[in-house]
């Protein structure tokens, strides 16, 4: 464990060299490629300070909130680094960073200045690690555990992470482009945000001057968090005159049955597909769901859709939204698609899931 590979071509010439994972169907975890060299403190260094460099000056004190290190497409296989205001949070999705945590910390807490740094342990490595390695998810690595989720700014906005237990680190930061796209065409309008989470679009909504917005979640914890979003943003006055409802559903079930119309449609359901095989199934999904959507649009009403389904690539995701679109037999216009946002670079085909669409329907 924790063992460097170095791979060869036939002919004894270097290819690659990587992190041996025995323990994960990835049996290695490409850290160079091209030219052989040496995996030592300063490759980690420099590795860290190119991660680190792709972010440099791109979010000034308004967003405190970003992703340092994007996994593999950053050159860390497996590995998370998201900030947090002054707490950083560490997620590992493989074992094999263990035997190196703690030379990882040494130069994390060296370059980036923080309070606290928690540990995150993906679902599936979590008994083997506290078995093997005595680490545990949510264990404070530097720092006191926070008394609570920990509030960090997004573009002026004040939001709740929950670090130590909550989803992914704590917060989808993924999606912050989008959701500021979302306040720029929210004014006047009744929004619903569907798979809202802790409310993140709705508040930019709010901002931009929503009429009203729903948080549609199945999850009554996920709620609670919108709510004190919602709280912690009041010092906005168009956030503090926006009517916030939260409703705890099953949004397929909740959107059917409903007789509500709505100006902003944001849905940002979780992967539908975890793994290859569920790619159909998933994509008839998307279809259903973005039906249902559009069915509660008013006229002049706009569909901001995404999906988060490495398995479902992004043209096949952005024809069957139209596909839903066509066949709701009203006329449509495309405003436009997004995908990566800078902080999560895709830096080859498969690291690529997150995709979104937004469409107006003009009748
Ligand atoms: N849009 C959010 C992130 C959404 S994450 C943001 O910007 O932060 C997906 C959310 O969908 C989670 O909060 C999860 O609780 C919720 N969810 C999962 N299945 C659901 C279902 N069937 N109905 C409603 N919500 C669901």
């Amino acid at each position: 464990m924790g063992e460097l590979a170095v791979i060869y071509d036939r002919k004894d010439r270097f290819l690659a060299v990587g992190l041996f994972d025995p323990e994960s169907p990835i049996r290695v975890r490409l850290l160079h490629t091209g030219k052989p060299l040496a995996i030592d403190a300063a490759w980690w260094r420099q590795n860290l300070a190119q991660s680190l460099s792709k972010r440099a000056g791109r979010f000034d004190a308004q967003t405190t909130g970003y992703r340092l290190i994007h996994g593999e497409s950053d050159g860390w296989p497996g590995l998370v680094l998201d900030r947090y205001d002054q707490a950083l949070v560490i997620k590992l999705y493989t074992a094999i960073w263990l035997p190196r945590l703690e030379e990882i910390l040494a130069l994390v807490k060296e370059k980036v200045p923080c309070d606290q740094i928690i540990l995150r342990l993906s679902r599936n490595i979590q008994s083997f690690v506290e078995n093997e390695y005595q680490r545990r998810d949510g264990q404070m690595l530097v720092g006191n555990p926070p008394a609570g989720p920990v509030i960090f700014s997004e573009y002026g906005i004040r939001f709740e992470a929950e670090v130590v237990r909550g989803q992914k680190t704590g917060f989808f930061l993924d999606q912050r482009e989008n959701r500021r796209e979302v306040e720029t065409l929210a004014k006047g309008g009744r929004v619903l945000n569907a798979f809202s989470f802790s409310g993140g679009f709705s508040v930019y909504a709010a901002r931009g001057g929503a009429a009203s917005v729903i948080d549609l979640d199945i999850s009554a914890h996920a709620l609670e968090s919108a709510r004190r979003n919602f709280a912690l943003n009041q010092n906005f006055p168009s956030v503090a005159a926006c009517r916030h409802e939260c409703v705890q559903a099953d949004a397929f079930e909740w959107i059917e049955k409903s007789q509500a119309k709505f100006d902003l449609v944001v849905l940002d359901p979780p992967s539908l597909a975890k793994r290859a095989a569920d790619q159909e199934g998933a994509v008839r999904a998307y279809e259903r769901l973005n039906s249902l959507g559009i069915a509660r649009l008013n006229r002049g009403g706009i569909l901001v859709t995404g999906s988060c389904s490495a398995h479902v690539p992004a043209a096949g995701f952005f024809e069957t939204v139209r596909r839903a679109a066509a066949k709701s037999g009203r006329k449509f216009s495309e405003i436009k698609t997004r995908q990566h946002p800078i902080d999560h670079p895709a830096s080859f085909k498969e690291a690529g899931y997150l995709k979104v669409i937004y469409l107006k329907f003009i009748t």
